[in-house]
């Protein structure tokens, strides 16, 4: 491109999405004269989900704006919690995010996932269907127009993700009421209605059952439970005030 220049420069959250010239403040970047000031910022390697305003000399601007020459250009990051309007807060995960999913699922909130990879176009249709927003590491992903929201998951370790998750989207927390297995809602159940699911140990020791409504499988308090519930106790602890 050999056309208007403009400097653009990133805020601290968005630089490890541009190259290494790009990280240490306002750089130059020459436009074609017809590409939209999102493009442009796309093509410079930030996804527009994490993207915030775009203020083009200090005003803030739409992706479609046009840049013209000499224009310093802003990129903010996203202001946490982040509002998605339009829909009960929902999430769809990609296929290397089931520990997350399952997580998610864990505090109530409602995430689908599909162990299988259903690849970007479905994953992209999917979210646009069901009014979710997507989660992914994916860049070229959430690059796809058909997505309804969407948010880059900045870590690999699961107990990172979920922190940036709750902290971003601030979801309401009801743990103990998704089944972690399928996403579905789970109910009360009682022992007798379950009887027949259960191990006999389990049926001697176990007193609080639940079950989901969509896929039936039987849930019940125990021992085994210690780790999830430290993984409860600790989000509801940092983030468990929005639910109120
Ligand atoms: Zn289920």
């Amino acid at each position: 491109m050999n056309g208007p220049e403009i400097f653009v420069s990133f805020a601290p959250a968005l630089r490890l999405f541009v190259g290494a010239e790009r990280r240490s403040g306002r750089t130059s970047v020459a436009t074609d004269g017809v590409s939209t000031l999102g493009h442009v910022v796309e093509s410079l390697g930030v996804p527009l989900t994490e993207a915030g305003r775009l203020l083009v000399d200090g005003r803030p601007v739409g992706v479609s704006h046009i840049p013209t020459a000499g224009e310093h250009v802003e990129v903010e990051g996203v202001i946490r919690p982040q509002q998605v309007p339009g829909a009960p807060l929902r999430f769809l995960l990609d296929v290397h995010l089931g520990t997350l999913a399952r997580r998610l699922r864990l505090l109530g909130v409602d995430a689908a996932y599909e162990s299988e990879d259903l690849g970007d176009p479905a994953l992209a249709a999917l979210s646009a269907k069901e009014q979710r927003v997507m989660l992914s590491r994916d860049r070229g992903l959430l690059r796809r127009r058909e997505l309804w929201a969407g948010a880059y998951i900045y870590s690999d370790r699961p107990d990172e993700q979920l922190r940036d998750v709750l902290e971003r989207f601030a979801p309401p927390l009801a743990p103990w009421s998704r089944c972690t297995a399928c996403n579905g809602v789970l109910t009360e159940a009682d022992k007798d209605s379950v009887r027949e699911q259960l191990e006999q140990g389990t049926e001697r020791t176990y007193d609080v059952f639940a079950q989901c409504t969509a896929c039936e499988r039987v849930y019940w308090r125990g021992a085994h439970h210690a780790r999830l519930d430290a993984i409860v106790s600790e989000a509801m602890r940092e983030f468990g005030g929005a639910a109120a």
